[in-house]
């Protein structure tokens, strides 16, 4: 009868936690989505604690107090801008307890340990193992704690791939013997050694897509732990989160025109490096003031809108909303074009200007904001920066080279807006700034919007 009704609870949270994926692929069901989610865990969570082999409640509630403890100030104090790194940390959370409730079922079992459930129990290690530090090497990288350059040397791939080969051989071995309690060590250890090695080649401006694909291992994982503890709420969340992270590192990589198969071996990122850093160039721009900027956007009939990561530093989405309405009322036609990485992390600048209250019909995805561009009278640019990079398309050397970028140099003039000519994140200068259609206007984001609003008033 208990089992019966947890079996019905985990059913429900499966279901829960499919349609919260379902609905939050669209901006006005995403709350919805959130909703349900929660939800889903809820269950998920009651459940576990109605189990008729849970009789001890003890150390439940420690992990839990623990859990909160953490996780409440995560989700209150960490800003939207290191939401990435926040991301990457709780893969680091989930893939670790998956690792470490592996390694205690590996120890519970002995000597009873059936095959099937061995591989399983090795898979889940390996994984979750991998993930931990893998996941870590990635949060280090984007709160700059360790260098984000990529990290290259000769046989690089065939040490990786001897590592992981070691933990896969070991994982045979302990079908065979699963006693063999080092073999079991020797694999953890291969799997933690093995997510260093993994990140360390891949340059900072690819890690939104390792993570994603850090979050489908976490996934995959935790399927494996469910088959372990034949749990059905984990095979379905695991399978959920396995998929949707692999889909969404498919699309990533596609976005920003990176090879797949290269992310997977954790060759991706590795360039030459030869693009110049802003500061060696010594290039002459041309910068203007606010009423220079009104000048400019005064009579334009459309005008495209390019924001980045320096909005949401700046938190100027208010006060761009209020740039994009005073254009309006001048008759000027205003799209916002999104780019797929701008910002810090997937959906960044929709969640920012959605908060403004800008109309979903008003943001444009990269192929159609080209087109836009192409015809545009001005295009502002508000403290984004690789996105718009030219040397994504010419020049070869360059990290963000191959990256499908906004094609802002074919508008008509462009309002580039930021602090000085310091670099995005990827560290290397922008050609667009020193071109002859371009207006630097230095400053705060939002301090400069909100003078651009008044010139506007006032040009009237
Ligand atoms: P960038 O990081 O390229 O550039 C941001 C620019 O904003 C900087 O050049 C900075 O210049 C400016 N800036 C910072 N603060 C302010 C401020 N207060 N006011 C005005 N300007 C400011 O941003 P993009 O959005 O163009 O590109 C995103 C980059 O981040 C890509 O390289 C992407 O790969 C990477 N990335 C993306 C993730 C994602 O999922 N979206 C996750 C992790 C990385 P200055 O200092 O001169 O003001």
């Amino acid at each position: 009868m208990r089992e019966n009704i947890v079996q019905y609870m985990y059913l429900a949270a499966g279901l829960s936690f499919i349609f919260a994926i379902k609905w939050m692929t669209a901006p006005h069901t995403a709350r919805r989505g959130v909703l349900a989610g929660e939800i889903g865990m809820v269950l998920a969570v009651l459940g576990t604690f109605v189990r008729p082999e849970v009789t001890q409640f003890t150390w439940i509630i420690v992990g839990l107090a623990g859990g909160t403890a953490i996780g409440l100030p995560l989700a209150a104090f960490v800003p939207m801008t290191a939401m990435p790194q926040r991301t990457a940390l709780s893969h680091a959370f989930g893939a670790a307890a998956a690792t470490l409730v592996g390694v205690a079922e590996y120890i519970i079992r002995q000597p009873n340990l059936d095959r099937f459930t061995m591989v399983v129990l090795g898979i889940e290690v390996l994984l979750g193992g991998l993930t931990v530090t893998g996941s870590l090497m990635a949060f280090g990288k984007l709160q700059e704690i360790i260098q984000g350059r990529p990290v290259v040397y000769r046989g690089q791939n065939v040490v990786n791939l001897s590592i992981l080969a070691i933990a896969l051989a070991g994982i045979a071995w302990l079908a065979i013997d699963p006693s063999n309690a080092v073999v079991f060590a020797v694999v953890v250890a291969a799997a933690v050694v093995f997510g260093v090695l993994l990140i360390i080649p891949i340059g900072g401006a690819d890690m939104p897509t390792v993570i994603a694909l850090l979050n489908s291992y976490a996934g995959l994982s935790a399927v494996a732990m469910g088959f372990a503890l034949d749990n059905k709420v984990l095979e379905i969340a695991g399978a959920l989160d396995g998929s949707s992270g692999f889909i969404l590192a498919v699309v990533m990589s596609k976005a920003m025109n990176r090879n797949f198969r290269n992310i997977l071996f954790g060759a991706f990122g590795q360039v030459t490096m030869s693009a110049k850093a802003e500061g060696e160039d010594d290039r002459p721009v041309r910068s203007g003031t606010s009423v220079d900027g009104a000048a400019i956007l005064d009579g334009a009939r459309l005008v495209v809108i390019i924001p980045g990561y320096g909005m949401a530093v700046a938190q100027a989405q208010h006060k761009v909303r209020e740039l994009s309405d005073a254009l309006e009322r001048n008759g000027t036609q205003v799209r916002f074009a999104i780019h797929p990485v701008a910002g810090r992390m997937p959906g960044h600048m929709n969640v920012l200007l959605a908060e403004a209250d800008v109309p979903y019909d008003h943001m444009v995805e990269l192929d159609e904001a080209n087109e836009l561009l192409s015809r545009a009278d001005v295009a502002i640019v508000i403290g984004a920066n690789d996105v718009t990079n030219p040397a994504a398309k010419n020049e070869p050397g360059s990290p963000v080279y191959g990256m499908p970028i906004l094609d802002v140099d074919n508008a008509g003039s462009v309002l580039v807006i930021k602090r000085s000519m310091g670099p995005g994140f990827a560290g290397i200068g922008n050609e667009l700034y020193h071109l002859p259609n371009t207006t630097m206007l230095f400053g705060d984001a939002k301090q400069v919007v909100g003078s651009l609003v008044s010139d506007l008033g006032e040009s009237r």
